[in-house]
């Protein structure tokens, strides 16, 4: 058993998940590119852990997609990723508001078939660890 904590941007929400991740999927449909503004939605799922809001409650929002099953929460402040319970009792935690370390390797990369042509091209691009000069 881990315990994980995590926070949004502006640190208004804080929560704490007891319990292990059982996968951790990168996924590149349309709509985690839509909600992330990114390549990838990057989301660790567990049935078993609980999720605990240690502040800002009030604050979280959430959002689903009318006809789909897609479902975000959200900082109302800043915006930013939090974790949501979907159906079925599923806790979805999406990887980047960690602020403990995650251990575990993505499990799979999916919904490639919809990967934006700038995705995944890495190891042809310049690389710096910080802002270039
Ligand atoms: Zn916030
Ligand atoms: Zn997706």
């Amino acid at each position: 058993m881990t315990d994980h904590f995590g926070s949004c941007l502006c640190g208004t929400v804080r929560f704490e998940v007891q319990g292990n991740f059982d996968s951790f999927y990168l996924c590149h449909c349309r709509h985690c590119q839509k909600d992330t503004g990114s390549a990838h939605a990057a989301n660790l799922f567990a049935q078993s852990a609980k999720l605990t809001w240690l502040a800002g409650a009030d604050a979280v929002n959430s959002f689903t997609l009318p006809d789909t099953s897609h479902n975000k929460s959200f900082c109302k402040l800043c915006g930013s990723a939090l974790p949501s319970i979907q159906l079925a009792g599923l806790l979805v935690v999406p990887a980047g508001c960690l602020d403990t370390e995650v251990s575990m390797l993505p499990t799979a990369h999916i919904f490639t078939s919809s990967k934006a042509p700038w995705d995944g091209v890495f190891g042809e691009v310049p690389t710096f660890e910080k802002l270039p000069e």
